[in-house]
């Protein structure tokens, strides 16, 4: 399996194998890697010629240096884990050097104001972070397409906005949420769960899954109300917030309007670590 460090070796490596009728996946990863992130990978071998998978903990897109310090990396056990999946699949691991040639700060964007719901509002600075990386790793790459879960749902819609915004040649998609057998949604965060921790939070998605009932007859707030007070007084949950909003424009919604598609979010802590996961409403 080829395995690429700096962004010139993986930058000649692609021109050597591109042809005219050549295509490449890639799918951006931070590591730690599980069933979802390798569905993503599954996806991106069967639609391109050439899948192409990065590691790299960004370090612009947290906002909170403990996060960074304790984020989950193992590259060995991640390369085992691609070449059980293909050895075709090209590796880059770039050092946050070889990305951000000694300034690692972003960028500035503007995302119509995608950025501000949310995971915008709870971490600043985050899409900042997400954009520059992600547009970093688009010009090195140029990919055709490029895979990302819905379970950053929020920032599968800002990366859709950034191709649209700066003209991109590339396809976003999309990929469904894998989930644990509790349902709990896959995650390297996870890794950093207790086992106990583990069980237990598979009441995120179960609450979820409830609120989506709910949704169909009841009023938003009767929602809301419902999961803010499933969380309140748990002794293991904190939650940091619960939002239905459009999917487009992921502006929070009190009222249902029967034209759009609904989605729930949300982000609990567990004993400090934080979780998120989403559910369409529609
Ligand atoms: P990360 O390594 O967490 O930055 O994730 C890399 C990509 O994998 C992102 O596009 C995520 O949305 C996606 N991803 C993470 N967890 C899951 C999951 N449980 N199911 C599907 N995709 C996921």
């Amino acid at each position: 399996m080829p395995i690429f460090y700096a962004k010139e070796q993986l930058i000649a490596h692609l021109e050597l194998i591109s042809t005219a009728d050549s295509s490449i996946g890639f799918v951006p990863t931070m590591g730690a890697l599980h069933s979802g992130h390798l569905a993503l990978m599954q996806q991106s071998l069967t639609e391109n010629t050439h899948t192409i998978v990065s590691i790299f903990v960004n370090p612009t897109q947290f906002n909170n240096p403990e996060d960074l310090a304790k984020y989950p990396r193992n590259l060995e056990a991640d390369l085992s884990k691609i070449t059980a999946l293909s050895t075709n699949i090209i590796v880059y691991a770039p050092t946050v050097e070889d990305i951000y040639s000694g300034n690692p700060v972003s960028q500035s964007f503007d995302f119509d104001g995608l950025e501000n719901q949310m995971e915008g509002q709870f971490r600043p600075g985050h899409f900042n972070g997400v954009g520059t990386i992600v547009k970093r790793l688009f010009e090195i790459v140029n990919p055709t397409r490029a895979y990302f879960g819905e379970k950053d749902f929020q920032q599968l819609q800002i990366v859709k906005k950034l191709a649209v915004k700066y003209n991109l040649p590339v396809t976003i998609i999309g990929c469904p949420i894998f989930r644990e057998a509790n349902q709990l949604a896959m995650s390297s965060r996870n890794e950093r769960l207790s086992e106990e921790e583990r069980n237990q939070a598979g009441l995120i998605y179960q609450t979820l899954a409830q609120a989506k009932i709910k949704f169909q007859n009841e009023d938003i707030e009767k929602v809301n109300q419902f999961v803010q007070q499933t969380f309140e007084n748990h002794p293991l949950f904190e939650l940091e917030y619960f939002v239905i909003a459009d999917e487009e424009k992921l502006i929070t919604c009190h009222n249902k309007d029967k034209n759009k598609n609904y989605r729930a979010f949300i982000a609990v802590f567990v004993n400090n670590i934080r979780l998120i996961d989403t559910i369409s409403l529609n």
